[in-house]
């Protein structure tokens, strides 16, 4: 179970930290308190985890493993009054982030697939769900939800080959939270800062690979990548073309062709 006392020390109370012990979403409870935190705490940032999720969330309605004490599950809640472009930027930023302190943490190196996943080298290891709740017309809460597998790597059969784990942390657990919460609430304090791209591109994994794009699970264009823009666009050369465009995440997915 992860120490509050000890992430809000780490944190130096920068956020309010709340643990559940089972909950069915993170992400969903930090949409549910969005207003009452806005309220209560002035508008100062909460960081939320829980031991379990029974609903954890990904993309576009797709579910996200959470079983008890097999990973981090954490959604860091702060608010703003910047526009909606900064809050793009925040998906991007999070993967730099996540995949660089998991380095850190877990002593082995890390890549990035497009726009938010975090892969070692055995799968993904984890999976990041950026989301916003309008609280007035200038007002809003944005909500980074992070789920990390740890501990043991026996992933259920429809996860094998695609979900893998960091390994046991042994105790550094709050550390690694901590640390992420502090660089996501820098980064939200200047978003038009654009050095995490560096770190970005040194682990984006896909320069080169022949790939779909796919929406809704359909094919919509077939090509190669040849890189991210700095704000976190994919570069990407449709097959048959000379001309190379931006694909902006929305609800885009991409497939590495075999
Ligand atoms: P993309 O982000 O490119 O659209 P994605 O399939 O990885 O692709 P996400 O919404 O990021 O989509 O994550 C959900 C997917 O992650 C699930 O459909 C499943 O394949 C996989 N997944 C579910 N639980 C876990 C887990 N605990 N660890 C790793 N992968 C998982």
């Amino acid at each position: 179970m992860l120490d509050a006392a000890k992430m809000s020390k780490l944190l130096e109370n920068k956020a309010e930290v709340i643990v559940f012990d089972v909950i069915d979403s993170t992400n969903t409870e930090a949409k549910r308190m969005a207003s009452a935190l806005a309220e209560k705490t002035a508008l100062s940032p909460a960081l939320i985890l829980a031991r379990e999720q029974t609903s954890g969330r990904g993309r576009v309605g797709r579910q996200f493993l959470s079983r008890a004490d097999s990973g981090i599950y954490m959604s860091l809640v702060y608010f703003t009054d910047r526009t909606l472009e900064d809050a793009v930027s925040v998906t991007t930023a999070a993967a730099a982030i996540v995949a660089e302190e998991l380095e850190i943490a877990a002593n082995r190196p890390m890549r990035i697939k497009w726009v938010n996943d975090i892969y070692n080298e055995d799968g993904k290891v984890s999976g990041i769900l950026v989301e916003t709740v309008n609280l007035s017309s200038s007002s809003r809460a944005i909500i980074v939800g992070i789920g990390i597998n740890t501990g043991k790597r026996d992933f259920p059969a429809e996860l094998q080959g695609i979900a893998a784990s960091v390994g046991f942390l042994d105790g550094k657990e709050e550390t690694l939270v901590a640390n992420i919460a502090t660089r996501l609430l820098s980064h939200a304090a200047t978003p038009e800062d654009r050095a995490y791209m560096t770190e970005y591109r040194k682990r984006f994994m896909l320069v080169g690979e022949r790939v779909n794009l796919l929406s809704c699970g359909d094919v919509i264009g077939e090509g190669t990548v040849m890189g991210v823009d700095d704000d976190g666009g994919l570069l990407f050369l449709p097959d048959g073309e000379s001309r190379v465009t931006t694909v902006r995440s929305g609800e885009i997915s991409l497939r590495i062709k075999k």
